[in-house]
């Protein structure tokens, strides 16, 4: 199949273009790099069934021919991008997202749309099943990117109801693993590039708060295997191995053998308390679990980050170096 990958230069989308390419499809992807990177596709830029097109999804598709796939993966993910990139992040979901499904509409192409555990806020029910509603501030800080993903998640359905697309929606919740950006200021690419620095951890709040954390190939492997369902429904797709804050820092200074220890820090504003999937929609309609122990996963990750800081230095894990 031909398939367009939006933000196909990011963290998630690279990984499932490669992914898609390895499966014998023709890929394209389009990202205007404002939290992608090129390095992020270096592997395969010069395959010959890959194709990378810079442009601002908000403005436009500016690529011809027909497409039978389409992942709307582009948005910034991370909660300091989206409050840095405010306005594109909200356009992004909703000229980003129809534009999308305008095109779809065109090509007859099948769409799959990269939500977020987000759209649950701040979850009053635990872990989040698909069928509950949400509890997110829609005026606070971390709005821009909620609001926008459960816009896109109405835009969707509205398309599928009315226009007759073919739909799928993923809920992805928080992903880790190579290619994490090292500035982009969640707790995984921080944590690593603190220990890896001898530095303190810094732990937002008391570090009580939880996180259910699944590796990158766990996610794209379920996102591959939604698109080809027939399930039209938004699908969890995260692993249920929930840890706090403070068990991450442990478990990272323990594995790196940092000195450093913790130093906390002011909690952010409307951040979670805790987080996790119920992931029985996944494992009954898409046959998915994840399959990748949080050990192994950590372990290929700091190794990614000690390779990367020894080759383009600690310089990336600064937050000016965009
Ligand atoms: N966090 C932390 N230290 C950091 C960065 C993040 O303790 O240096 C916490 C943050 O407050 C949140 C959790 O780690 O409770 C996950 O944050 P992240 O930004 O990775 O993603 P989120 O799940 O909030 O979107």
């Amino acid at each position: 199949m031909r398939i367009l990958v939006t933000g196909g230069a990011g963290f998630v989308p690279s990984h499932l273009c490669e992914r898609l390419l390895a499966d014998g499809h023709d890929v394209v992807a389009l990202d205007n790099y404002i939290t992608g990177h090129t390095r992020n596709i270096a592997g395969f830029r010069d395959h010959p069934a890959f194709s990378l097109v810079e442009a601002d999804l908000i403005e436009g598709i500016p690529i011809e021919g027909r497409f039978d796939r389409i992942f709307h993966m582009a948005s910034p993910a991370s909660p300091i991008d989206y409050v840095e990139l405010p306005f594109e992040t909200l356009y992004v979901g909703a000229d980003g997202t129809r534009n999308v499904l305008r095109r779809a509409k065109a090509d007859g192409a099948r769409v799959l749309f990269a939500s977020t555990s987000e759209v649950y806020g701040d979850p009053a029910v635990h872990p989040q099943v698909e069928s509950y509603w949400g509890n997110v501030n829609p005026i606070g800080p971390r709005s821009v990117y909620d609001e926008a993903k459960r816009f896109s998640e109405a835009l969707m359905m509205a398309f599928h109801r009315y226009e007759k697309v073919e739909t799928r929606i993923v809920r992805i919740f928080n992903t880790y693993g190579p290619r994490m950006r090292a500035n982009d200021g969640r707790v995984v690419p921080n944590f690593i590039s603190q220990a890896l620095q001898g530095q303190a951890l810094t732990v937002y709040g008391d570090g009580t708060q939880t996180r259910s954390f699944c590796f990158v190939s766990d996610l794209v492997d379920g996102i591959v295997k939604l698109m080809e369902s027939d399930l039209v429904e938004p699908c969890n797709i995260g692993n249920p191995h929930e840890l706090s804050m403070l068990q991450l820092a442990e478990e990272i200074n323990r594995i790196t053998g940092n000195p450093g220890g913790l130093v906390h820090k002011p909690l952010p504003k409307d951040d979670p308390t805790r987080r996790r999937p119920d992931t029985t929609r996944a494992r009954t309609n898409l046959d998915w679990s994840p399959q990748v122990p949080f050990d192994q996963g950590i372990a290929r990750t700091i190794a990614y980050f000690a390779d990367l800081f020894e080759k383009e230095g600690y310089g990336l894990s600064k937050r000016d170096a965009r």
